[in-house]
């Protein structure tokens, strides 16, 4: 059995970045940047009013200082003059500084009468206007690989950059395996249950950046295996769940190995999930998860995520664990490196007290793994443990 740790590595190995596509700036939210994006323009293009009020020269605000006003400067419509000796422009918020003013006094602090105005309050150091080219430059770039956030969006458009490149989303075929397995509102046999696996995984694997199908459920037979199989074909990464260990019905293993597969290994020492397998098959990636919904969930945090994001051409780390306070003792754990279910809470950490691996509910209600080494010692209440967030 190979550790957590070789199996990331063997696992990477069968993936690589993807191809690159063009996507318009209104569907790239999430994508990841596979180009830097380079601004078009600078902003703001010229100097700004940052308020309401009046542009002057700054040499000349103090209380009680007069000026005459000489004309209007609007958002999207600048004052063409120059701002003189003892003048004062109306300018708004946005509109470009007139030549000559270094100064915006906020209306609150002047009395209007006609054209004259008079400052009524000692104005604030702060001149109220925004540099030409203050937020960025042109040229300046949004650096590739990164994850595009609602945030990157807007700054990109502000660029004037209205396509983006991007890595293509890897597709992944999602098979669950097993005659007691039916789709969720699908009435189940008496000795049937719903598949749940397949949708946390789509739902796990789409946050991450790819693109997840659910493929027909594949009955415990070699050719309803194959079938699933050949539906999956082209996808960047194929996988089964369940149908993994040595039961008499576990047949993934044999029907991927039947087809070709070129095994990179069978059996991580963890808890859970342990019967995992993975290789090349036809050219592209495939994994077998275990069945258990638990151990499917965390193999798939801990394994596909990753390989998600080396598709994606960013870098393959597995979420950093993180450091908490044991707020009660556990056991000694086993030879296998032990994914226990754990609440976070002000930095003290609980894990549940059944860690079955078939529990969805606990699964749900936790926002940790507790990260237990092989042959890790009982550890007492206040003991600083790692855990990755959930
Ligand atoms: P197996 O590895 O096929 O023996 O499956 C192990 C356990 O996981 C069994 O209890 C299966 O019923 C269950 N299981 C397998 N696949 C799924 C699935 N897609 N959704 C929910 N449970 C599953
Ligand atoms: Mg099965």
């Amino acid at each position: 059995m190979i550790s957590v740790e070789e199996a990331r590595t063997l696992l990477m190995d069968l993936v690589s970045p993807l191809e690159t596509e063009d996507v318009p700036l209104a569907e790239a939210a999430g994508r990841v940047l596979a180009q830097d994006a380079v601004a078009r323009r600078m902003q703001p293009p010229f100097s700004a009013s940052a308020m309401d009020g009046y542009a002057v020269k700054a040499a000349e605000v103090e209380p009680h200082a007069m000026f005459k006003v000489v004309g209007e400067s609007a958002a999207g419509h600048r004052f063409d003059g120059k701002v003189g000796p003892g003048q004062a422009v109306r300018i708004f918020t946005g509109a470009p500084v007139p030549e000559g003013a270094d100064f915006v006094v906020i209306q609150e602090d002047v009395t209007r009468s006609g054209a004259l105005i008079t400052i009524t309050d000692q104005p604030s150091d702060n001149h109220n206007i925004r540099p030409a080219g203050g937020d960025f430059t042109e040229g300046q770039a949004v650096t590739a690989p990164r994850v595009l956030a609602p945030a990157d969006i807007a700054l990109l458009a502000a660029m004037n950059i209205p396509a983006v490149t991007v890595t293509r989303r890897p597709d992944i075929a999602l098979i669950s395996t097993g005659d007691e397995l039916v789709m969720p509102g699908e009435a189940p046999g008496p000795d049937q249950i719903i598949a749940s696996n397949t949708f946390g995984l789509k739902a796990m694997l789409e946050a991450a950046g790819a693109r997840a199908r659910i493929l027909p459920i594949a009955r415990d037979t070699e050719s309803s295996l194959k079938m699933a199989f050949s539906l999956a074909e082209g996808a960047d990464l194929a996988v089964t769940i369940g149908g993994a260990s040595v039961g008499d019905h576990d047949l993934v293993g044999k029907v991927a190995g039947d087809l070709g597969l070129e095994r990179a290994f069978y059996k991580v020492a963890m808890r859970p999930g342990k019967p995992l397998m993975a290789g090349r098959l036809n050219s592209r990636a495939m994994v077998g998860l275990p069945g258990n919904p638990v151990s499917a969930m965390v193999c798939g945090a801990l394994f596909l995520v990753p390989m998600v994001k080396a598709m994606l051409g960013l870098p393959a780390t597995a979420a950093e664990p993180m450091q908490a306070t044991l707020a009660e003792p556990v056991s000694q754990n086993g030879p296998r490196q032990h994914y226990m279910r754990a609440r976070v809470e002000a930095g003290q950490l609980t894990a549940f007290p059944n860690q079955d691996s078939s529990l969805l509910t606990v699964l749900a209600g936790a926002n940790a793994l507790l990260i237990r080494p092989p042959h890790d010692p009982a550890l007492a209440e206040g003991e600083t443990v790692r855990y990755l967030p959930l």
